[in-house]
């Protein structure tokens, strides 16, 4: 669903990713910890094309991100092109970003009436089941503020599963929140994840990763120091700098 071959990003003389490569299959969870800095944001925001990789290739669902490749040149695609590409791709931030004069039912019906312009009776039918589903079918007719944030990032994974992506990227979803709130949080994106959608989750939670990680990667200083089970990574971390990064956040 997700590969990733020598990829490289720098901005300016700064060298941020150093050559990630990488794969994800379909219906995998894959979790990436690190320390701050590391390159964690820059690569979820580099398989979306929110930021153009300085080198390597970077495939979602079977495209090449970004460009089309002709007789062994890359051609940059347009950006109509590129807007279908992230059409498969749903994201979810640290932060929420709801519209905040619209309601919790409006924030989930948006993109697939504006952006796929898809019938409003369909898509509200839809909506109002991907709130049930994240728990908040009596939020419908609410306004973000009147939720609490664990509620509002619960409306924001509806609003992206609304698009029907092919692959959830999960930018530290939990680490906004009040402790208390977390674990709702977790608990959609667990059933998200029984229910076969391939996830690429940045996350600190390890007990997360633990229980619902197909796998774990430990991202240090732009390159991936280790990768495999996150049972056994966690238990027995190979590397110098995974154990020291373990040690401060277990
Ligand atoms: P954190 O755990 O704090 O979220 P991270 O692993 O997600 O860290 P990134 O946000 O990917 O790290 O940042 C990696 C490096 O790239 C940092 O040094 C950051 O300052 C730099 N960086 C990120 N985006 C930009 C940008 N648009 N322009 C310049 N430098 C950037
Ligand atoms: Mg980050």
């Amino acid at each position: 669903m997700v590969r990733a071959e020598g990829v490289h990003k720098s901005f300016g003389r700064l060298e941020v990713l150093k050559g990630i490569d990488l794969e994800v299959r379909q219906g995998e969870v894959m979790c990436v910890v690190g320390p701050s800095g590391s390159g964690k944001s820059t690569f979820l925001r580099c398989i979306n094309h929110l930021e153009k990789i300085n080198a390597g290739r970077l495939w979602v669902n079977g495209h090449l991100v970004g460009y089309r490749e002709r007789g062994g040149r890359l051609y940059e695609l347009r950006d109509r092109e590129v807007a279908a590409q992230r059409r498969e791709i749903g994201m979810v931030f640290q932060r929420f970003n709801l519209f905040p004069h619209k309601t919790v039912l409006e924030n989930v019906m948006g993109a697939p009436v504006w952006v796929k312009k898809q019938p409003k009776d369909q898509v509200r039918e839809r909506a109002l089941a991907l709130l049930d589903r994240v728990g908040l079918s009596e939020k419908a007719r609410n306004y973000p503020a009147q939720l609490s944030g664990g509620q509002q990032q619960r409306v924001a994974i509806a609003r992206a599963l609304a698009m029907e992506p092919a692959l959830m990227l999960f930018d530290e979803p939990t680490s906004a929140l009040d402790p208390e709130l977390v674990g709702e949080v977790l608990e959609v994106m667990k059933q998200l994840a029984l229910d076969g959608m391939t996830m690429l989750v940045v996350t600190h939670e390890m007990g997360f990763a633990r229980e619902v990680g197909d796998s774990l990667v430990f991202m240090d200083d732009g390159v991936v120091v280790e990768r495999g089970a996150p049972r056994e990574v966690l238990a027995n971390p190979q590397n110098e700098r995974t154990r020291n990064f373990l040690s401060k956040v277990l």
